[in-house]
């Protein structure tokens, strides 16, 4: 046989191997990790499918929390958060992300603070690439307080120039009514509620022995009308980068907070899927912004 023969022949063999080889080929897991990092190309495909088209942006930060939990707290406490919520409701989950709005931190160790426009720059890649590969519907879980502002602004340009894909942001973390409730305040960062989600989401990195070694009580050093904002007014009110009483946490408060945390991602996911109605307003909306002298009252 000439070697193009042989050649000839081998192609025909692979060419009737095909369709078998595909049938042996193994279906998709029942159940596939919610863990974006985790699935195989293939069963990534069939996750979206399963997930439709929902992913979520676990949003965390690295900052100083106190003299008492650790710089990934809101990473750690979100992503424990997303994972389980993602567990009941299927949805993909993002690596860790932690590239926010942390500037009034700077003067403490460990802090990373990116500057505003690389903050924007790379959560819009991060949201398109994640929607060029199917995510059509990003539900950003925020773990951070600092974003408060970031993504809300993040979320309104999103209508500066047509995407495919519609960005949710889900910004609570704590109930506002729940069987047990804080009993200290200000309960804000590294406080009595935070701490307690800490001890339910990573015990291992609490150190309850030291929520006293500083203060995180309100210092008003700026004497200013309520409604005049500064970028110092944290740093004046909070300098030690606590705000709260860590020390006044307990493990029952974090699992009524982390349960009501969960259950309200888990909502969310939901509502998201049901929802038909944004993507299709916000493409009426481009179509519409081309030619806005057309647009009739
Ligand atoms: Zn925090």
């Amino acid at each position: 046989m000439t070697n193009l023969r042989l050649l000839a022949l081998l192609a025909v063999l692979l060419v009737a191997s095909g369709p078998r080889a595909r049938s042996q080929a193994s279906p998709p897991p029942s159940s596939l990790s919610v863990h974006w990092e985790e699935l195989t190309a293939a069963d990534f495909s069939e996750g979206i499918r399963r997930a439709q088209g929902t992913c979520l942006l676990p949003f965390g930060i690295l900052e100083k929390h106190g003299p008492h939990l650790p710089l990934g707290t809101d990473l750690l406490d979100v992503r424990y958060t997303a994972l389980h919520a993602a567990e009941k409701e299927y949805a993909i989950v993002f690596p860790d992300y932690y590239f926010g709005q942390i500037a009034e931190a700077r003067h403490q160790p460990g802090t990373i603070a990116y500057s505003g426009e690389i903050e924007l720059a790379l959560l819009q890649e991060t949201t398109d690439e994640m929607a060029r590969n199917g995510c059509k519907k990003i539900i950003i879980v925020n773990g951070h307080g600092g974003n408060e502002h970031l993504l809300p602004y993040f979320a309104q340009t999103q209508l500066d120039k047509p995407h495919d894909y519609v960005v949710y942001v889900f910004d609570k973390r704590s109930p506002d009514h729940a069987a047990l409730m804080p009993k200290t305040s200000p309960d804000w960062h590294a406080g009595e509620s935070e701490t307690s989600k800490m001890l339910i989401a990573r015990p291992d990195t609490v150190h309850m022995d030291r929520a006293h070694q500083e203060s995180g009580a309100d210092q008003h050093r700026q004497n200013l009308p309520e409604d005049v904002y500064t970028g110092i007014w944290w740093y004046a009110r909070f300098p030690n980068h606590y705000a709260g009483d860590g020390s006044a946490a307990t493990p029952q408060l974090g699992q009524v907070q982390m349960d009501w945390w969960i259950d309200a991602v888990v909502n969310t996911i939901r509502a998201v899927k049901a929802d038909d109605v944004s993507l299709k307003l916000q493409s009426e909306f481009y179509e519409k912004s081309q030619h806005p002298l057309e647009t009739k009252p």
